[in-house]
């Protein structure tokens, strides 16, 4: 078995098209980066798979009110939560319970290896 570090979790979805530039904005805000630097990050996954990570590195516990209050620029139907470092569209795991993806292994949250509350602050979330 091995030793994990406790998951921390992000929010994907798809930002609006017109949305872009206050998308921009917030991440750049949210990161602590560039407007310039968070167009070169996301702004090419924004156009392949139209999904990008615009919240990384919280506790299972904080995603409920993140999913209660999304940024307008996000389109509602299309989020997805995974851990942090797993792309949502890899296909690996997905725990029908707390319809998350996690990548290889067992499911986080049934296991309990997860950070709880609080956010684990990334510069760059893994993924891009
Ligand atoms: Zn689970």
């Amino acid at each position: 078995m091995e030793l994990d570090n406790p998951a921390d979790f992000g929010v994907w979805g798809r930002v609006y098209p017109e949305k872009m530039s206050a998308f921009r904005s917030w991440i750049a805000a949210d990161l602590g980066i560039s407007q310039l630097t968070a167009q070169k990050i996301f702004g090419a996954a924004a156009k392949d798979s139209g999904l990008v990570q615009f919240h990384s590195g919280y506790g299972w516990l904080e995603i409920p009110f993140l999913l209660e209050n999304l940024p307008d620029f996000i389109e509602a139907e299309t989020i997805l939560v995974s851990v942090s470092d797993v792309q949502p569209t890899g296909g690996e795991g997905h725990c029908k319970i707390h319809n998350v993806f996690f990548g290889k292994g067992t499911c986080p949250v049934c296991s309990g290896n997860i950070i709880h509350r609080g956010r684990r602050k990334l510069s760059i979330p893994a993924g891009y």
